[in-house]
């Protein structure tokens, strides 16, 4: 068994889809990023490269890298995936943590979830998401972004 965590903050900015687990959100404000901005997908590739020691996503899709302009990180995952998957791992669970202070996202896990069980090849009952604010306090409780923090066993 191999345990990896990953993290991941992006800028919540107007003009933007809100993408969160491969699903789009409806809210005033999106998050800036090269790709789509899905920092749940961001923290759980993260968390898969490091449990399996392959590096990190930013070694892997470089935001330098035109390619990734505006790409769905659905698919960055299952390319992350599918590498663990080469190396001999495949997903036992993976446990996130949203730092969210708007909207709610409750009401989404259940869509995310589905999502995410189908890049990571599990069952959705291995897919955790929860939420929590930051309490109005610093540039999240402000609202000015969204954080994740991902922990995943790879069996
Ligand atoms: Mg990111």
């Amino acid at each position: 068994m191999r345990i990896g965590n990953g993290f991941d903050i992006h800028r919540l900015v107007p003009g933007r889809p809100l993408v969160l687990g491969g699903v789009e959100i409806q809210y005033e404000c999106g998050l800036e990023g090269h790709s789509d901005g899905d920092a749940v997908a961001h923290a759980i590739a993260d968390s898969i490269l490091g449990a399996a020691g392959l590096g990190d996503i930013g070694l892997w899709f470089p935001s330098d890298d035109e390619f990734y302009r505006g790409v769905n990180s659905i698919e960055l995952l299952k390319k992350v995936v599918k590498s663990a998957k080469e190396h001999g791992y495949k997903i036992g669970n993976v446990d996130c943590v949203i730092i969210c202070e708007r909207p709610r996202l409750s009401p989404h896990y259940p869509a995310m979830r589905k999502v995410l069980a189908e890049a990571l090849e599990v069952t959705e009952d291995r897919v955790s998401l929860k939420a929590r604010t930051m309490e109005r306090l610093g540039a999240i409780g402000r609202g000015e972004a969204i954080a994740v923090e991902c922990v995943v066993l790879l069996d």
